[in-house]
Order: structure tokens, then sequence, then C-alpha cells
């Protein structure tokens, strides 16, 4: 269960755009690690590299000294994978889910445990197309959690959510670390993240401009002042 994420030199251009310039940092093992930064600064395209669905012009991205779909763990996705383009409106959560877990080898019964765990329960036999955005969140989360994956990447998943979502949410990302997970949650707002996450990542243009653990900021800044260093962490 336990994994580390290891992203190392991450260049990539779409055309004359430089989505990632050099993007370096570490996920450990049993923490939340935040990964945060204005929208274009490379976060969704690094965790598309991460999990093998978009190629670096250079650089590596490795779980447990690995590319990710090379581990014998079946593919988790981002939590956002059921995203409005990929629900079938008229298909049940319930369902969506049984096709996913068909598709990967697993049990009707691993469907309902994740559904127990992301707090769908009541709503899963209903139909996906009159779901909120919050609820959607949620979906694209059980489906990831389908087979039990060692890391687990959420892009921007408190889009969306209502102030209960966003609360389940922070205690739900804190349990599946406190398991053994590596897990990247990205956003565009710093106040979503600093009282989940273990550590930051601060990220501008491609790159990582900060990146320290939250007790150490929160001492910085009860110090004399705060200094972000733009080295990897010690
Ligand atoms: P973030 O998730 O931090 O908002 P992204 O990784 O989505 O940042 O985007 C980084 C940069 O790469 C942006 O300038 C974006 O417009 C560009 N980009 C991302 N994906 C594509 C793509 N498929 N085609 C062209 N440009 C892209
Ligand atoms: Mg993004």
């Amino acid at each position: 269960m336990e994994a580390t994420i290891e992203v190392t030199g991450l260049r990539k251009r779409f055309g004359q755009a430089r989505a990632l310039d050099g993007m370096t940092f570490t996920v450990a093992p049993g923490q939340v690690t935040g990964f945060v930064g204005p929208n274009g600064a490379g976060k969704s395209t690094t965790m598309r590299v991460i999990l093998g669905l978009d190629a670096p012009d250079e650089g590596t991205a490795l779980v447990n000294g690995k590319p990710y779909r090379r581990l014998r763990q079946p593919l988790s996705q981002l939590g956002a994978l059921l995203d409005a383009a990929a629900l079938q409106p008229s298909r049940s959560a319930r369902n969506h889910l049984l096709w996913l877990a068909h598709s990967q080898g697993l049990s009707a019964g691993r469907v309902d445990e994740v559904i127990g765990l992301t707090g769908l329960a009541a709503v899963a036999k209903r139909k996906a197309g009159g779901y909120s955005l919050g609820m959607r969140q949620r979906l694209g989360i059980a489906a990831a959690l389908l087979g039990d994956p060692p890391v687990l990447m959420m892009d921007e998943p408190f889009n969306g959510m209502d102030p209960e979502g966003i609360a389940w949410m922070r205690t739900f990302l804190r349990d599946l670390a406190a398991q053994g997970r590596a897990v990247l949650v990205s956003s565009h707002l710093m106040s979503e993240l600093q009282d989940t996450a273990d550590h930051l990542v601060v990220a501008g243009r491609g790159k990582v401009i900060a990146d320290r653990s939250v007790a150490d900021l929160i001492a910085a800044a009860s110090g004399e002042r705060v200094q972000l260093r733009t080295t990897a962490r010690a």
C-alpha cells in the first residue's frame, strides 16, 4: 500500500505554450500533499503525466520507482474521472461503478464498499444525469478507489462542493493518507488545502516555486518571517 511519487524535471510544451518547465517534487506516503497554484500553473498536466495519460517532453514521474502504469494495481484515475462528458445521464452511479469494476475484474461487493466510503449509498441508484457537481466528484473518487490504489491524485476535488461536502472531503483525504497512501490534491486556492495538507507544493508557470511542510510554514510564520524555499524539501 505504501507508495512514493517522484516527479523530476518534467517539461512539456503544447505548441508554443510551455505547460511544464522543470516541475520537480516528491509526494510522501501517509501524507496529504497539497498542489497549489494559479490556473495555468501546470497542475493538471503534471497529474496527467504521473498517471501516464500524457507523455512529458523531458523528465520522469515515478511511483515507487516505476511509471504508474507498470504497477500491478489497476490504473486509478484522476478524481475528476467521471466528469460530465464521461457520465451517461440515464445510468445510475452504481451502474457506472459496476461497469468499471467489471472491466477491472473486481466484484460487485467492492462497488458497494466504495459507494459506502464515499457517502453515495442514498443516491447510488439514481440517474447520474441529476447529480450535482459535488456528487459527481464523489462518484469520481469512488471510481478511483475501486482498485484500492496506493496513490490517489485528485484534481481540484473541492470544485462544486458545498461546505458539508468540503468538510467531508477534508476528513476523507486525511483518512486515505492515514492508511499509507500518497495523496496528491490540487487546488487553485491555498485556503482549501492549508488545513488539510501535511505538505504544500506551490507551482507557478510550470515549476515549483515553494515546497514546505505545513508545520514548517506555521513555525516560520510565528517566527520573524516566512521564507519560502525554492529548492526541494530537506
Ligand atoms: P493548471 O491545472 O495548473 O490550471 P494546466 O496543467 O491545465 O494548469 O495547464 C498548464 C498550461 O498548459 C496552460 O497554459 C494550459 O493552457 C496549457 N495546456 C494544458 N493542456 C493543454 C492541451 N491539451 N493543449 C494545449 N495547451 C494545454
Ligand atoms: Mg487544472
